[in-house]
């Protein structure tokens, strides 16, 4: 049997032999080995060596009220033992799915108050690209089909999720599917030139009137956005994007999808993103923290306008085996008590946050660090060698940001890079002395990698 007391060893080897992963060249792991993850409490993860592992992402930015809560493993056997599966397909629906469905309509700004469950992040995306062209072909009009999204957004891996992240090698790796546009992303630091970030902002939210009008405004359904980039390397628009892009969107009444997959449930200091950003969506698309990972679970939360008319057309002919699957489901629900109970939002907003700030804001004064933003507990630094001029490592794109997570791995600290950014979402639980861990974790890694440079 397989089990956490084999040798590490034999755990790679059995890895790198039959489970293929996604993001890791499959040569390199049977070379190096996994690293094999066999606990989590809080921020702190344990490997099989015994290792511990300060966790700066969340897992994949999902585990935001911490590892090892037992109340989540209680309601799940509850609710395995009580009813392990039910669909909702038909005429048919249960407790947990109601709950959580009435929980979410009060927590969502605005009228968003319909649920539709999926499986994860990219599900539910497929459910709104689906759900937005239904919504015009009832009102008549389904030429009303294209969907603009962002160059370096990410909205998942399924078909539908990855042409609508504006990700090449995911276009590359088996294409596109049709009625999909993208426009420039609001990443002042690496597209900005010598604009204020403020004029920037505006210029890339003007790129949807543009598009708007390019394609005509009887074709285009809907604006997909992040409220943050995440996958895209934590990207904080200026100040003055999401309010131009609001004013476009109301001015051409097209449909407003903001995907708040990594920004809800606490990430940004409110429940959602788009309340951080003074966002107002017709659909919001959420996963990850819903159940902080615990079961996998997404959705689409839905205005009752598009609700009202996607409803009078009659059946949706769209539905997962494990929408709104009782087990997940029930997690969700109490993941949401914890946040709600033991104040995790204000705890983000008011001490990890601020503390936190000032010491990622300080990360500035090293010599690779040209940007350091954070919003909530989601941040980014940019890694340059001129931070005057926010120039790009020549010859080494991308791989220096690489070495850099490759430090922090060495020291027990869970960063990502993306490029030449290093990025961070830890559990929105963390605590000040934990931070402390972290940063002094960065920055030891962050020397290292630069004495590496000098070499
Ligand atoms: N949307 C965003 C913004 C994401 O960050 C992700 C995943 O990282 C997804 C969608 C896809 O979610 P999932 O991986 O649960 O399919």
């Amino acid at each position: 049997m397989i089990t956490n007391h084999m040798p590490t060893e034999e755990l790679q080897a059995l890895d790198a032999a039959h489970h293929m992963h996604p993001f890791t060249d499959a040569n390199g792991l049977a070379k190096k080995g996994a690293r094999i993850i066999t606990q989590g409490k809080g921020v702190w993860l344990t490997d099989s060596r015994g290792e511990k592992i300060i966790d700066g992402m969340a897992g994949l930015w999902c585990v935001n009220i911490g590892y090892g809560r037992p109340e989540l493993a209680e309601v799940a056997a509850r609710q395995m033992n009580e009813l392990a599966y039910y669909n909702t397909f038909f005429q048919t629906s249960h407790v947990p799915a109601i709950a959580l469905a009435a929980k979410l309509a009060e927590l969502a700004p605005g009228d968003l108050n319909h649920v539709f469950f999926a499986g994860s992040g990219s599900e539910a995306n497929d459910t709104n690209i689906r759900l937005v062209r239904r919504y015009w072909q009832v009102k008549d009009m389904p030429e009303k089909r294209v969907i603009i999204a962002r160059t370096n957004g990410y909205h998942g891996s399924t078909m539908g999720g990855g042409s609508l992240g504006g990700m090449s090698p995911i276009h590359a790796h088996g294409g596109k599917i049709d009625g999909i546009v993208h426009i420039g992303q609001p990443d002042w630091w690496s597209e900005g030139g010598d604009m204020t970030p403020e004029e920037f902002g505006l210029m890339r939210a003007r790129e949807l009137e543009e598009k708007i009008l390019e394609l005509g405004v009887d074709k285009v359904a809907a604006f997909i956005g992040e409220p943050i980039q995440g996958a895209g390397g934590v990207i904080i628009p200026p100040s003055t994007y999401w309010p131009e892009i609001q004013r476009i969107v109301d001015k051409y009444g097209i449909l407003l999808i903001a995907d708040e997959v990594i920004t809800g449930f606490g990430r940004t200091g409110n429940w959602f993103g788009s309340q951080t950003f003074g966002i107002r969506p017709h659909i919001m698309t959420i996963a990850k923290g819903l159940s902080s990972g615990y079961q996998p679970i997404g959705g689409s939360i839905i205005s009752d306008e598009v609700f009202n008319v996607v409803a009078e057309g009659g059946e949706l002919y769209h539905g997962y085996t494990y929408s709104g699957h009782p087990v997940a489901a029930a997690v969700a629900l109490e993941n949401l008590r914890i946040i709600e109970e033991e104040g995790i939002i204000d705890h983000v907003r008011n001490v990890a946050h601020p503390y936190l700030k000032e010491r990622w804001d300080a990360l500035t004064d090293h010599p690779l660090v040209g940007e350091a933003k954070l919003v909530g507990l989601m941040g980014s630094i940019a890694l340059t060698p001129n931070k005057a001029t926010r120039a790009k490592f020549a010859s080494e794109a991308g791989t220096v940001g690489f070495r850099c997570r490759e430090r922090c791995f060495a020291n027990n600290l869970i960063m990502r890079h993306v490029g030449d950014r290093m990025i961070i979402a830890p559990p929105l639980v963390i605590k000040p002395e934990e931070i402390d861990i972290l940063i002094t974790r960065a920055r030891k890694s962050l020397d290292e990698c630069y004495a590496g440079l000098k070499e």
